[in-house]
């Protein structure tokens, strides 16, 4: 349990240090490198860069803070599960019946359980799965951006040529052992490790996202997915997709809002079937 408690301190740590980075990277070395004194040719490139980038990030950060705003639904339930000494050391150890999970994590008997997500430290369920798979399309596309530009600034700063498709895989291993040979400095090593970390970073959450949007279209949790459990719903795909992203799912794909009508207490409304 200690491993998972200081799993969910150190992954939104982590997120607010890689945007951080990012964001110096971007303001501090790139722009300034790429877009040199801009003059009258430049200044467009240089702002419509500057916009698109802070587009993604503003979308990116406001669905995270929308993730956590709008938790997973929870039930009133008292009756918590205790554990026992055999209890596996898992978050997701606790399934309860009728799609009911208690969350080890965030001691919550959550309704419609998807998983605990490590980096905005609670559970993504269906209230808030709209905001989380906005959150996972937006971070992908700041970490594939911000390799390219990243990829960019070396070619004009380093002269490092991207033409061999080879070059990429050699630079890490190419640049660590430079590195300590004291031809290349500590900020090109760093630079070249954040590609990779984009790179990382930016593939997964792509995979995930469209994970997601696979299960929310077949109506089913990724909790049911892992216990083999048929889905329950027969709804058609538009039916299950419109549940999760509501009625203004357009408005949610290019702003972090509410994309259902609430009730007075915050609430999504009851489904009317
Ligand atoms: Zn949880």
């Amino acid at each position: 349990m200690l491993k998972l408690r200081l799993l969910n301190a150190v992954a939104p740590a982590y997120f607010f240090t890689a945007t951080a980075v990012t964001f110096i990277l971007h303001f501090g070395f790139f722009v300034p490198t790429i877009f040199p004194n801009p003059d009258m040719s430049l200044r467009g490139s240089t702002a419509l860069h500057t916009a698109l980038f802070l587009f993604l990030m503003f979308n990116a950060l406001g669905n995270y803070v929308m993730t956590i705003r709008y938790p997973a639904e929870s039930a009133n339930e008292t009756a918590i599960p205790v554990c026992s000494p055999h209890c596996s050391d898992k978050v997701d150890a606790h399934y309860l019946l009728n799609g009911r999970h208690f969350c080890k994590l965030c001691k919550k008997v959550i309704l419609k359980r998807d998983h605990h997500c490590f980096f905005t430290g609670n559970c993504i369920g269906n209230r808030n799965m709209r905001y989380f798979i906005m959150f996972c399309i937006y971070t992908s596309c700041v970490c594939l951006y911000s390799l390219v530009l990243g990829v960019a600034f070396l070619t004009v700063e380093y002269s490092i040529s991207f033409q061999n498709p080879l070059t990429f895989l050699t630079l890490l291993p190419l640049s660590t052992g430079y590195f300590f040979m004291g031809t290349v400095s500590g900020l090109q090593l760093f630079l070249v490790l954040m590609l990779y970390v984009w790179l990382g970073i930016g593939l997964v959450c792509a995979g995930f996202c469209c994970q997601q949007v696979l299960l929310v279209a077949r109506g089913q949790t990724w909790c049911q997915l892992q216990r083999g459990q048929l889905v329950e719903n027969c709804s058609p795909w538009r039916a299950n997709l419109k549940d999760v992203f509501g009625t203004r799912w357009i408005l949610g794909l290019v702003l972090p809002v509410q994309t259902v009508e609430t009730s007075p207490d915050g609430t999504d409304p009851p489904k009317q079937d």
